[in-house]
């Protein structure tokens, strides 16, 4: 049996409401490592096995990527995380997002592009293991999203709920990491701007990574973004439950009891 902490990045055990913890999650048909929607014809379409549903370029939070940096291991995928952060290539104070030109091929992309165009395979994939390579602390619509449920639509249903729990659960992570580290609420709108971009001009299509000048701007001040990163991980790390519902509110409980609520209608 799987339970959900077996599967969240583990930051997030002691913070998370113990009943949501607990919930069972076992999930036997999605099989990722012989990926089934790359075999099964009852899919609209199948994926390529080597690119599943990884043609995703995901959020990191700021804690998340210092909980990667903080790894003594270096999977492809965190060496991917320093060269991001080395060129400038969209690596935020509020975490790294995908770069402009991504998101832009992302957004207009044909329907079947999904799992089968590798331009837009995640940089966090392991070509050679086929699989994710920084699953440890992997990002919310990577832990939550699964192509088949073993409870059918009302488990599918369970896991889009817990999706929007957790996105808002790692915002406000994020954004509680900002405001410790002296970032003002500008700031953290400023950043807002670089995720989920909708309209791009000419220039913004092709962009890979920022100006020198824009990106010292945004880091206020910051140099060693490596060392900023790992002090967003320590913050969460020492977060206990108390202070974790402070941070959510009563927004972020509400949506936990929805969470309880989704996982009994299973
Ligand atoms: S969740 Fe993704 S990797 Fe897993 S079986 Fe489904 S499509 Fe394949
Ligand atoms: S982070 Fe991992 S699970 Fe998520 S899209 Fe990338 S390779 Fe796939």
């Amino acid at each position: 049996m799987t339970v959900l902490s077996d599967i969240v990045p583990s930051f997030y055990k002691e913070i998370l409401n113990s009943k949501i913890s607990r919930l069972e999650v076992t999930e036997t048909k999605a099989t990722c490592d012989n990926c089934l929607r790359s075999r099964d014809k009852r899919f609209a379409f199948p994926y390529k096995p080597d690119l599943k549903c990884c043609t995703f370029h995901p959020y990191l939070p700021n804690y998340s990527v210092g909980a990667l940096l903080s790894r003594s291991e270096k999977t492809s995928g965190i060496l991917q995380i320093e060269s991001k952060i080395k060129n400038r290539e969209f690596a935020l104070p509020i975490g790294i997002v995908a770069p402009f030109d991504y998101q832009f091929l992302f957004l207009n992309k044909e329907e079947e592009q999904f799992g089968n165009d590798a331009a837009l395979l995640c940089p966090y994939y392991d070509t050679g293991q086929n699989r994710c390579s920084i699953w440890s602390s992997r990002g919310v619509v990577c832990t939550t999203f699964f192509c088949r449920s073993d409870q059918g639509q009302s488990g599918l249903k369970f896991w889009a709920v817990l999706s929007d729990y957790l996105s808002y659960v790692e915002m406000a992570l994020a954004e509680e990491c900002l405001v410790q580290l002296d970032f003002s609420p500008r700031d953290l709108s400023d950043q807002l701007f670089y995720l989920n971009k909708r309209e791009f001009e000419q220039d913004e299509v092709i962009q890979k990574s920022l100006s020198k000048e824009e990106d010292k701007k945004i880091w206020n001040g910051y140099d060693d973004h490596i060392a900023f990163y790992k002090k967003c991980f320590a913050i969460v790390q020492k977060l206990d439950r108390k202070q974790f519902k402070e941070i959510l509110g009563e927004q972020g409980l509400s949506l936990e009891d929805e969470v309880l609520d989704y996982a009994n209608r299973r």
